[in-house]
């Protein structure tokens, strides 16, 4: 399985830039983890082949070049493009974003080949499929309706806590899986902002320590993630000092694989 988190954005030489402002991870180049920067960092190559979108919450890191992604492939698409969600969240994207007022409402307008963009719900706790991967969606601690995910593809096995603070049954459906390649986890603003990441529902490096304590896999690689880029050194120091084995902070544009 390949992983990317995207830039969001590029230096004058047109490497990306290491702050993430956005989160959009792309797996195998077919489905994304939410679509932060998806409008305008996929190669022209990863643009004819994604079509799946699991998006894990509404906030604006989170899908806030997805319309733009839609529009400009509006003439080309051969299948709509697919919006994986809760109930909750597609409500909340219908209602704030694909609303005619913000951006079309997409899922109503066709082109020629037919519909140019699908909402398709989910449940948490139970498996779903999206392209060639299983997909499990927990609900996560966030301040509006979240979930983390794990995502298999029958060899690898990963999981992604999205945005949250302290969590408990995200950890379960995790401890659940055989096997656990690669844990990608939020890590949003430094320990001396404690009470910022408990208002916003974010973790520290210290709650994201306390976070792995309830983790029986071991061995994986853990890749922290949502840095905010005002604060990324001193997190990425923080995390360093915790002295925890294969964590390290997640390059934006780098291709990991499993
Ligand atoms: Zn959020
Ligand atoms: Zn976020």
């Amino acid at each position: 399985m390949q992983i990317q988190l995207l830039p969001s954005s590029f230096d004058a030489g047109g490497s990306a830039n290491a702050a993430q402002r956005l989160t959009c991870f792309v797996i195998d180049d077919r489905v994304t983890v939410d679509a932060g920067s998806i409008g305008i960092a996929l190669t022209d190559s990863q643009r004819r082949t994604v079509r799946d979108v699991i998006v894990t919450h509404p906030h604006m890191d989170h899908i806030a070049s997805l319309p733009i992604y839609v529009d400009d492939l509006f003439g080309e698409l051969e299948q709509p493009v697919r919006i994986h969600a809760t109930a909750k969240v597609i409500e909340l994207l219908k209602l704030d974003v694909f609303n005619d007022t913000v951006y079309p409402k997409f899922d109503e307008l066709k082109n020629e080949h037919g519909s140019v963009m699908e909402y398709l719900p989910f449940e948490p706790g139970k498996e779903f499929r999206v392209a060639h991967l299983n997909v499990t969606a927990i609900t996560v601690n966030h301040i509006v309706p979240t979930v983390g995910l794990v995502i298999s593809d029958g060899k690898t096995t990963v999981a992604f806590s999205s945005d949250t603070a302290e969590t408990e049954e995200f950890w379960k459906v995790v401890n659940r899986a055989q096997q656990l390649h690669a844990l990608f986890i939020e890590a949003s603003f430094p320990d001396s902002m404690q009470k910022l990441a408990h208002a916003s529902k974010h973790l520290t490096p210290s709650m994201l320590r306390s976070e792995l304590t309830k983790l029986n896999h071991n061995g994986m690689d853990i890749l922290a993630v949502h840095l905010k880029p005002a604060f990324r050194e001193k997190v990425a120091q923080e995390l360093s000092q915790l002295q925890i084995d294969n964590l390290s902070v997640m390059e934006t544009g780098r291709i990991y694989e499993w």
